[in-house]
């Protein structure tokens, strides 16, 4: 039976190919830093994108909870979107790990401004205000409906974050779905970014992991923070080598997901029962249903002929297209949505 999961794209499943490559991974202790292949995998990724090192971690969850806590201590405070994945679905990490405050920005689709930044920096002097540090951006913003940041519009806020000395992270859990949407190159982000969290199992499609790119001195810190958090690994080459795969060869293929996406956007703007659609740019459909479905029992109405998506909120329903949506399951979809239509 044809199931198709638009559920998220973290339900991907290696591919044979990538199976094979991480069955002959060459594997050590890499507490000791002795695997060669989580060696090889944090050297590439840092490589891509133009920073100096890199640490391999189980989740994207805790590189961005590392980095946080590596740019932080308590009484000071870190800007980011209301809708980011940081503050609203990381446990209430932030608070937990790093003891440190959070800046509120009501951002458009989960995006930033430079002025929204600037607005939002406490004063220095007063000692009222927790003390700002860092900025966190996402990118592609997954609750901003997969919308994605330019590298102008990060060199803008990266100016303003160098001028007032606060620390820039990215929430890269889909940084690769921006930057092949935009047709740019992840080289560049090096100098914008003091740390950047890149998410292998995601659109990329490895089972497990993610890395922490930075400098040198900023990844040893990290490196304290992952062993104190749990997150040594021993024979972990043989996920890197998933990773590595991943970059190899994951990478291109995600205009497919994103040309998918477009298509559901067009079936949904055509249908009676959608509000609106988030217009999409990269791989996630965000839609509003008007009053002929609840997001629940449009969800159960999909369900009904295998296939499976998120309820986003009350009248939200969220579809991600990745590595196992193929175009069969987009003909199936699609025919299935115009169906709804009463
Ligand atoms: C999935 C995701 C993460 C990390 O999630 P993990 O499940 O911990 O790997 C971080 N940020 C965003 C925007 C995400 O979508």
């Amino acid at each position: 039976m044809l199931i198709t999961d638009l559920r998220s794209d973290t339900v991907t499943k290696p591919t044979p190919a990538m199976l094979a490559y991480m069955f002959e991974a060459e594997v050590g202790d890499d507490v000791y830093e002795e695997d060669p292949t989580v060696n090889a995998l944090e050297q590439m990724a840092a490589e891509m994108f133009g920073m100096q090192a890199g640490l391999f971690c189980p989740s994207g969850t805790m590189t961005n909870q590392i980095a946080i806590k590596a740019h932080t201590e308590p009484l000071t405070e870190v800007i980011c979107d209301v809708s980011s994945h940081i503050y609203q679905y990381e446990g209430g990490g932030i608070m937990f790990n790093a003891a440190a405050s959070v800046a509120l920005v009501h951002g458009e689709r989960g995006k930033l401004t430079p002025e929204q930044v600037e607005a939002h920096i406490r004063p220095l002097h007063n000692i009222h205000y927790p003390v700002t540090k860092l900025v966190s951006l996402e990118n592609t913003a997954n609750k901003g409906g997969g919308a994605y940041y330019t590298l102008t519009e990060i060199a803008a806020i990266s100016a303003i974050c160098r001028q007032h000395e606060l620390a820039l992270h990215l929430d890269g859990a889909r940084v690769f779905n921006a930057l092949v949407a935009a047709q740019e190159q992840p080289r560049a982000y090096g100098q914008y970014f003091d740390s950047i969290s890149v998410c292998l199992s995601k659109g990329l499609g490895a089972p497990v992991g993610s890395v922490l790119l930075g400098s040198k001195a900023f990844i040893m810190k990290c490196k304290r923070i992952r062993k104190a958090m749990g997150g040594g690994m021993r024979q972990a080459g043989y996920l890197a080598a998933a990773g590595i795969y991943a970059l190899r060869h994951h990478v291109e293929r995600l205009q497919d997901d994103h040309r998918r996406a477009k298509t559901l956007e067009e079936a949904l703007l055509q249908a009676n029962y959608t509000d609106y659609v988030l217009p999409v740019q990269t791989n996630i459909v965000i839609f509003k249903l008007n009053h002929r479905f609840t997001g629940q029992a449009f969800v159960e109405a999909l369900a009904k002929h295998q296939i499976r998506a998120t309820a986003f909120g009350p009248q939200l329903v969220r579809f991600v297209t990745h590595l196992q949506v193929t175009d069969e399951h987009l003909a199936h979809t699609l025919k299935v949505l115009n169906e709804l239509n009463t």
